[in-house]
């Protein structure tokens, strides 16, 4: 095929073990999945979860040097387990919902705080405030080994040191497999999607030079320095 320009390349995601990487498709993100930090963004805890998306070439697979976006003066961290999907389909019930991950990484859902707020006041469209140039830093995905996955463990991250988000996965309102089935009622799921799953509380505002550092238990750690 003759392109009119060079497309652009296919985002990776490096696998933890392989040679090969994972072929990003699309990247989906729960808005709401963790009680304590619906609590601390005003929200109602009884609802549902709801879903947004970032383009997938927003992501930093790795981590490193990510520069401070720019249209905000409130830029906030936000940890989250991210899941990887190596199957897809459409109405997926819970009970196989976990039959399609491929493997799970831990990522930052880097938002404008400001610009989601502003937003969610007008009844606007989230986009410019989650789906900024290098918002979504990611780990090395974890392959799914013997069908174990991670429903209960620490996640947490550090600015500069200071610990400002710890939760543990086992406080997700709505689990893996409830988030993909669910999603997969909206639109047809496919291999090569990431779900970022949601975020414990203590989002906090983060400006250049904070060096930010997250992890959770059996997935991974992740790193960033913002330039
Ligand atoms: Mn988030």
């Amino acid at each position: 095929m003759n392109y009119v320009f060079p497309p652009a390349a296919q985002v990776v995601v490096p696998v933890v073990g392989l040679a090969a990487v994972f072929p990003v498709r699309r990247v989906y993100c729960v808005g709401q999945n963790y009680s304590a930090h619906i609590a601390e963004m005003g929200g109602d805890t009884r609802e549902p979860p709801f879903f947004f998306s970032k383009p997938a070439d927003a992501l930093v697979p790795g981590g490193g040097d990510v520069a401070y976006p720019p249209m905000t003066d409130n830029f906030h961290h936000e940890v989250e387990l991210v899941v990887a999907l190596g199957k897809g389909g459409a109405n997926i019930p819970p009970g196989q919902a976990l039959d399609c991950v491929f493997g799970y990484a831990i990522g930052f859902d880097l938002t404008r705080r400001d610009l989601q707020a502003l937003a969610k006041e007008k009844k606007q469209p989230w986009e410019m405030g989650k789906g900024g140039d290098q918002g979504g830093p990611i780990s090395a995905l974890v392959p799914v080994a013997g069908g174990a996955h991670p429903a209960k463990g620490a996640i947490w991250l550090k600015v500069n040191g200071d610990l400002r988000q710890r939760g543990d996965l086992a406080q997700m309102t709505w689990s893996v497999a409830e988030v993909i089935s669910r999603l997969s009622n909206y639109i047809c799921l496919a291999p090569g999607d990431l779900i970022f799953t949601g975020t414990p509380a203590g989002v906090s505002k983060i400006v250049r030079g904070d060096v930010l550092e997250g992890g959770i238990d059996g997935v991974g750690e992740l790193k960033i320095r913002l330039v």
